[in-house]
């Protein structure tokens, strides 16, 4: 049997009722920890945590926009589990699809307060509850190829990437003196109901045309390549890594140099 990287250890994570983040709290159960999900979805968290079957995984409703809900998701984690040692921040939407001309500023607004501003509600919150029980966390972010990429019809969700970035840099340089980390991970395309349902796709059509133009041939990316990815940044076997933005792309970003 394999090692378990988080054993004993208390995770966070958000968006964790689907996609990306659900493959993030079957790997980190796996691996030995105690998993809170949170997120709006709630029938869909409710089956999750039933699939899994173990008092080790439980299921918080929180709206990552509102920061009150953020701070209480913290707050349960700490009374049900006695600790938080991990948090991963991954509760992301794609927002309005189009260009600048025709930009929908109310859908730019929203796709900023999920993907930045929930990302630093979480990462407060989170943090502040690490430095009071001096506990040297792990914090992670879903960011995405498109934080260092220019997109086509995709401004606001790569601008807030773009932006999360800075977030992520800002709060390693603030929060190193506790002992803590922060680092993210940035994808490229996975077919999640995300993904899949912004580009109306099924995930085999999803994969067979962005496998088509990905630069590294013969292995499809699966969500749970970037679970695999963010379990190593909550485990210790980064520990002196901080700051970083661990990007999971099969080599795009270098040999595309655009998004697909
Ligand atoms: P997904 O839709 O399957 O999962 C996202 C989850 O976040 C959902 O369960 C959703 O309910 C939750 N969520 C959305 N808004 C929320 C809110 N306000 N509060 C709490 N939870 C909320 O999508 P995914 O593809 O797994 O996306 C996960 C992360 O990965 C996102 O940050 C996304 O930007 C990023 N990402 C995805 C891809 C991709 O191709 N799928 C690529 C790069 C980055």
């Amino acid at each position: 049997m394999s090692r378990l990287r988080l054993e004993g250890k208390v995770a966070l994570i958000t968006g964790g009722a689907s996609g990306i983040g659900e493959e993030a709290v079957r790997l980190f159960v796996v691996h030995g920890a105690f998993v809170v999900i949170a997120d709006i979805q709630d029938e869909l968290g409710h089956q999750v945590v039933a699939s899994i079957n173990s008092n080790k995984v439980s299921y918080q409703h929180c709206d990552v926009r509102d920061e009150n809900q953020v701070e209480q998701t913290v707050k349960y984690t700490l009374e049900k589990y006695g600790s938080l040692d991990i948090l991963y921040s991954n509760a992301g939407i794609l927002g309005p699809v189009t260009g600048i001309l025709e930009l929908d500023l109310n859908g730019f607004d929203n796709t900023i307060d999920v993907n930045i501003r929930g990302m630093a509600a979480a990462i407060k919150h989170a943090a502040r509850a690490m430095v009071e029980k001096n506990i040297r966390g792990s914090i992670i972010c879903t960011a995405s190829v498109a934080a260092s990429l220019a997109g086509v019809g995709t401004l606001a969700y790569t601008t807030s990437k773009h932006g999360l970035i800075g977030l992520v840099r800002s709060a390693c340089s603030e929060l190193g003196v506790y002992g803590i980390r922060v680092n993210c991970v940035s994808p490229s395309a996975v077919a999640t109901p995300l993904s899949c349902k912004s580009f109306n796709l099924q995930p085999s059509e999803f994969e067979a045309i962005f496998g088509a133009m990905a630069n590294l041939k013969g292995v499809t990316l699966k969500g749970k390549d970037i679970a695999e990815a963010a379990l190593f940044l909550a485990s210790d076997e980064s520990r002196y890594i901080s700051g970083q933005n661990l990007v999971v792309d099969g080599g795009d970003t270098v040999a595309n140099g655009r998004q697909l």
